[in-house]
């Protein structure tokens, strides 16, 4: 996922069980024992993370190592707090004739979701069937492959970073590289998936006009994507690399202009996608 980096990413509140390790328990509904998961956090947003107000679970753990991580604290899912899908279900439960009445719904974010695909599975399901929510899910689609049709079908939405269209840069920002989540756009366009494309402008990174059309290009031609945000690279983060003990390398990167953010999104529109 797809920790982002706009100004309204949500500072979550603490879960209020624990743990570090995925779930592994799918039974009968009478006989089976909770799913558990690592979470990091949830919180109410609106935002970048689906359309209205939105129920968002951040779970802990992420492959990646994006140089602008906004949630770097995510990273580890031994650091995440062990809670039963039964406990976040029932706190998103509590919002859910605002969230209706506000036209929004439940996303599952991370770190990475999909590093947890059970739990991320369950809580889909069980926010769709039981809540009758609008359901997104926010991914780098780097772990594509582990989220099961099963899965997808509890998916209305799905929030796809696109980080670089350039492989070599895709790896510098990420540290992995960057076919599978080609490989997972082009499945949830064989699915007629609803897609969300993010890609963050970085100057002197990500914002090489040719990168910015490689991914305009590869966005457009999948036909399913209705929506591209330009996020502009900020340093809201950086506190917490610090707390980590982490360099932050783009500390003297600055953000980009609104001139550049503009002409992004002109990249992306001149392709027929709607860009924000
Ligand atoms: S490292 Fe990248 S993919 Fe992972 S949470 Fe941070 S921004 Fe998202």
């Amino acid at each position: 996922m797809a920790v982002l980096l706009s100004p309204e990413f949500p500072v979550g509140r603490p879960a209020r069980a624990g743990g570090d390790e995925d779930a592994s328990t799918l039974a009968g509904a009478a006989t089976r024992r909770p799913i558990v998961g690592s979470v990091h956090s949830w919180d109410l947003s609106t935002g970048v993370d689906g359309p209205g107000t939105r129920f968002v679970t951040f779970l802990s753990g992420c492959p990646l190592t994006c140089l602008y991580c906004h949630n770097p604290d995510t990273w580890r899912m031994r650091n995440g707090k062990r809670t039963t899908a039964d406990d976040v279900v029932a706190e998103a439960a509590k919002y859910t004739t605002f969230i209706r009445a506000a036209g929004g719904g439940a996303t599952v974010s991370g770190g990475e979701p999909l590093l947890q695909p059970v739990f991320a599975g369950e809580l889909l399901h069980r926010y769709k069937h039981e809540l009758g929510l609008h359901t997104a899910l926010d991914t780098s689609g780097f772990l594509g492959t582990r989220a099961t049709d099963a899965l997808l079908r509890d998916v209305d939405l799905v929030l796809l970073d696109i980080k670089s269209w350039d492989r070599d840069t895709y790896k510098k920002v990420t540290g992995r590289p960057l076919q599978p989540t080609l490989d997972f756009a082009r499945r949830l366009a064989d699915l007629g998936k609803e897609v969300h494309v993010r890609f963050v402008l970085v100057p002197d990174l990500t914002d090489d006009p040719a990168n910015i059309e490689g991914v305009a290009s590869f966005a457009a031609s999948l036909g399913n994507v209705s929506r591209v945000d330009v996020l502009p690279f900020h340093k809201l983060g950086e506190g917490k690399w610090q707390a980590l003990g982490m360099n932050f390398s783009l500390h003297d990167t600055p953000s980009p202009t609104a001139g550049q953010v503009a002409a992004a999104r002109e990249a992306f529109t001149a392709h027929g996608l709607y860009a924000v």
